[in-house]
C-alpha cells in the first residue's frame, strides 16, 4: 500500500486545463480490434495504466508486435487479420476487468489454443459465468484445476476456434456482452444472443460504433441478438485517435463545487456525441447546479453557484456514482443515486464501501453500511446533507479515508478533500493507498495539484521572427494557458483597414474605418483568434504581402494601438472565464504597456539574418528589419526589453530550450495558491 496523502483543500477557485487521460474503456477495446485487424494501427491519446498495460503484456505473451510510447501517449499495433500467433501462454490479469472479459472472448478464436488464465483475489470473485457458459455453449471449454468446468478465474481455456450460437448472460456486467461481440465478425455465421438484460447499456453502443469504426459493423436484430452480416478480420487502421476519458473528467467537473466562486476548469475535447456514455455525468452535474459550458469540442465548468441533491438513475454510467457520491454531503438537499447494485461486484463492492467511509466522516446514508452487508441485493444510496457532521468528524484532525484498491473511491474523496470545510486551509481528509489511482489515472493528484495554480499571465515581446509565436504557442500547450498573438490583431486590422481604402499615411482615413470594426475573439484549441465583425480573417489574407508592407505603419499610430489595448486586456478574462491557467501574449508592447503587471515577461532576440532566414523559410515575403525598425522608432509604444523582463537570445538555441526557459520563469512564479 502507498503511503497515505493527506489533501491540502483549495483555497482559491480551481482553473485551468483538466489533464485527463484517453478512456480506460476505448484505449482497451481498441487495443483488441487493432489486434485482430490485418494490419498496423497506431493508437494515439491512448492511456497508460495499470489496466492498460496489463493488456499490452498479455497482447505481447500472445505474440503480437506492440510498441508503446508513453510520453508520446501512442500505441503501435500489428494486427494478425484474427489469428493469435502464441497457441499457449500463461496469463495474469490483475483486477483488470476489461482485460479478463475481453482476452477470454479473444483467445476462443484460436483452435489450438490452451490458455491459463488467472487474476488477483478481487478478480476471483468477479463475475465471469455469463461469458464462461456462453463460450462452453460454443465448444469452448474452461476448466478448473481440478477439471471441473470453471465460473470464475483462474481457469485453462481450451478454445474450439469457431464461436457458432452463442447465448450470453451478461445481466452482472456489460463486458460480458461486449467481449463476445467484438469477436463476432471473426467467426463466420456466428451470433450472439443475450438472456435477459444488462446493465451499462451504453458501453454496448460504444462496442458496437468501434467494431463498425475498425469496419465491421455489427446487426442488432428485434429479438436482441446481434451478427456480424460481412464476418471477417478488423480493418486496420492506420491511426485511432482515443478521446480523453469521460469518467476521469467526471471528478473535474465537480471539483468546482467545492472550490468557491471564480472557478473555471476547462476539459479539452469533452465530447457529447463521442463514444462514452459517462458524458451523462455532466447533465446530472447540471441538475445539481454545475456551470457548464460548451466550447467548440471542449467544456468549461464553472464554479456550481449552489450545489443540490436530487434523485438520479446511475445505472447507465454508474462508474461516476462515487464522484457524486462523494459530493454529496456538502449539498443542500439529499441525494439518492439509484440502480447501481451491479457495481457491488466490480474492484470492491462500491455500493458499501462508499456508505462505509461517508459514515466515517459523520454522514447520515440510507440504508447504512450495516444494512448494506446484510443485504447484497440492496441497490441505491441516498446521502444526506451533512457540513455540521464533516466538521464534528473531523475536528480531531484529518480522517483517513479507506479506499479498498478501488481507484474511483481514492479519486471521489481526493475531490471532497478539496473542499475548504474549515475556512483556513486546514486538511480535513487523507486518502490512504492513494496510488490505487494507477488503476486508470496513475497522475490524478498530480492533475488535480495543477488545477491549484494561481492565474498567471505572460507577456512575450520581441521583433519580427524573432521566435515569439513558436515558443508561446509550445509553452502555452504544455502548461495549459491561452496563447494570444497581437501581432495578428494588428495585421487584421491593417487587412481591414487596407480593404476599406485606408490609408497609414492619412489618420483622417483610418478614424472612420477603426470605428467600424467590430472585434471578437473565438478561441481556437489553445489560441484566442481575432473576428472581424464576426468572422474569421483567412490566414493567408493576414501574412499578404499588402499587410506585410502596410501593419507597421498603421501599428505607429496611437489610434490604432488605442483601439486595440482595450481589446488585448480583454483577452486576460476571456482566458480566466474559458477556464485556462493562465495567458501568454506576444507581441511588441505587451511587458511595456499592455499587461505591464504580467507575472512573467520575456524579451526574444535573435540575430537579424538569422530572422531574415526563418521568414525566408516559411516562404515568406517580410522586410523583417524594415518592420522593426518602424516598431522600435514610433512614438507610441515602440518595441523594448521591457523593464525587468528576461531577455533570451534564441539565434543559436532551439526552441526546446527556449520553452524550458519560459516554462521554467512561468513555474517559479505560478506557485500554489
Ligand atoms: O508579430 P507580427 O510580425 O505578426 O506583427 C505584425 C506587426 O504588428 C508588427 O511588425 C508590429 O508593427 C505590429 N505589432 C505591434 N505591437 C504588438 C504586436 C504587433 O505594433 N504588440
Amino acid at each position: 500500500m502507498s503511503p497515505t496523502l493527506t489533501i491540502r483543500p483549495f483555497r482559491t477557485p480551481a482553473r485551468g486545463v483538466a489533464q485527463v487521460p484517453g478512456s480506460k474503456s476505448i484505449t482497451n477495446r481498441a487495443l483488441l480490434l487493432a489486434a485482430l485487424a490485418d494490419g498496423e494501427t497506431v493508437l494515439t491519446g491512448a492511456l497508460f495504466s495499470r489496466d492498460t498495460r496489463i493488456l499490452i503484456t498479455a497482447l505481447l505473451a500472445l505474440g503480437f508486435e506492440v510498441a508503446a510510447d508513453e510520453d508520446a501517449q501512442t500505441i503501435r499495433i500489428v494486427g494478425q487479420g484474427g489469428r493469435i500467433p502464441q497457441t499457449h501462454a500463461k496469463l495474469h490479469i490483475g483486477n483488470a476487468g476489461t482485460a479478463a472479459r475481453f482476452l477470454t472472448a479473444f483467445l476462443a478464436l484460436a483452435p489450438q489454443g490452451v490458455y491459463e488464465l488467472d487474476g488477483d483475489e478481487a478478480m476471483r470473485a468477479r463475475p465471469m459465468a455469463g461469458l464462461l457458459e456462453a463460450l462452453t455453449g460454443a465448444g469452448c471449454r474452461a476448466l478448473r484445476a481440478d477439471g471441473q468446468p470453471a465460473t470464475h478465474f483462474p481457469f485453462t481455456l481450451h478454445p474450439s476456434g469457431r464461436l457458432g450460437e452463442l447465448v450470453v448472460d451478461a445481466s452482472a456486467s456489460s463486458q460480458l456482452l461486449s467481449a463476445l461481440l467484438m469477436v463476432l465478425p471473426l467467426s463466420p455465421g456466428a451470433s450472439v444472443r443475450m438472456k435477459g438484460t444488462t446493465v451499462s447499456e451504453p458501453f454496448v453502443v460504444m462496442t458496437e460504433k468501434m467494431c463498425t469504426q475498425f469496419g465491421r459493423p455489427l446487426n442488432r436484430e428485434a429479438n436482441g441478438s446481434w451478427r456480424c452480416p460481412q464476418p471477417g478480420a478488423y480493418q486496420a487502421l492506420g491511426t485511432y485517435a482515443i478521446e480523453p476519458d469521460a469518467t476521469a473528467a467526471s471528478y473535474f467537473i465537480a471539483l468546482p463545487a467545492v472550490t468557491g466562486a471564480g472557478a473555471g476548469v476547462r476539459l479539452q475535447g469533452y465530447v457529447k456525441n463521442g463514444l462514452q456514455g459517462d458524458t451523462a455525468f455532466a447533465e446530472v452535474a447540471g441538475h445539481c447546479g454545475a456551470t457548464l459550458t460548451p466550447q467548440g469540442s471542449s467544456l468549461v465548468v464553472q464554479s456550481w453557484p449552489d450545489l443540490r441533491g436530487g434523485n438520479f438513475d446511475f445505472n447507465d454510467f454508474s462508474d461516476t456514482f462515487l464522484t457524486l457520491a462523494a459530493l454529496a454531503p456538502l449539498a443542500s438537499s439529499p441525494t439518492t443515486i439509484r440502480n447501481i447494485g451491479h457495481t457491488r461486484k466490480q474492484e470492491t463492492d462500491r455500493v458499501l464501501a462508499m456508505a462505509t467511509e461517508l459514515e466515517r466522516l459523520g454522514v447520515k446514508v440510507v440504508p447504512t453500511a450495516e444494512e448494506l452487508r446484510a443485504d447484497d441485493k440492496l441497490s441505491a444510496l441516498t446521502i444526506h446533507p451533512a457540513r455540521e457532521a464533516l466538521r464534528a468528524a473531523a475536528v480531531k484532525g484529518p480522517v483517513e479515508i479507506h479506499t479498498y484498491e478501488d481507484h474511483r473511491m481514492a479519486m471521489s474523496f481526493g475531490i471532497l478533500g478539496s473542499y475548504d470545510l474549515w475556512g483556513d486551509g486546514r486538511p480535513w481528509i487523507a486518502i490512504q493507498d492513494p496510488a490505487c489511482t494507477s488503476k486508470t489515472f496513475p497522475k490524478f493528484f498530480q492533475a488535480l495539484e495543477a488545477l491549484r495554480t494561481q492565474f498567471v499571465a505572460v507577456a512575450v515581446d520581441g521583433g519580427a521572427a524573432s521566435g515569439k509565436s513558436s515558443t508561446a504557442k509550445v509553452v502555452a500547450h504544455e502548461l495549459g494557458l491561452l496563447h494570444v498573438d497581437t501581432g495578428a490583431h494588428y495585421r487584421a486590422v491593417t487587412r481591414a483597414l487596407l480593404d476599406a481604402g485606408a490609408r497609414a499615411e492619412d489618420v483622417t482615413s483610418v478614424l472612420p474605418a477603426l470605428a467600424h470594426l467590430r472585434l471578437g475573439s473565438e478561441i481556437s484549441g489553445i489560441s484566442s483568434v481575432v473576428t472581424l465583425d464576426g468572422h474569421r480573417p483567412v490566414d493567408a489574407s493576414l501574412r499578404s504581402e499588402d499587410v506585410n508592407a502596410a501593419v507597421s505603419k498603421f501599428a505607429a499610430l496611437p489610434a490604432v494601438r488605442n483601439f486595440l489595448l482595450a481589446y488585448q486586456r480583454s483577452q486576460v478574462a476571456l482566458g480566466q472565464a474559458a477556464g485556462f491557467a493562465g495567458v501568454i501574449m506576444e507581441g511588441r508592447d505587451i511587458g511595456s504597456v499592455v499587461l505591464p503587471q504580467a507575472e512573467v515577461r520575456v524579451f526574444l532576440q535573435a540575430d537579424p539574418v538569422a530572422r531574415a532566414q526563418r521568414r525566408a523559410a516559411e516562404g515568406q515575403t517580410d522586410a523583417v528589419a524594415q518592420r522593426d525598425l518602424l516598431d522600435s522608432t514610433r512614438a507610441t509604444a515602440p518595441l523594448v526589453c521591457p523593464e525587468g523582463a528576461t531577455r533570451i537570445d534564441n539565434t543559436h538555441l532551439p526552441l526546446v530550450a527556449v520553452v524550458a526557459q519560459v516554462k521554467a520563469l512561468v513555474q517559479s512564479v505560478a506557485r500554489p495558491a
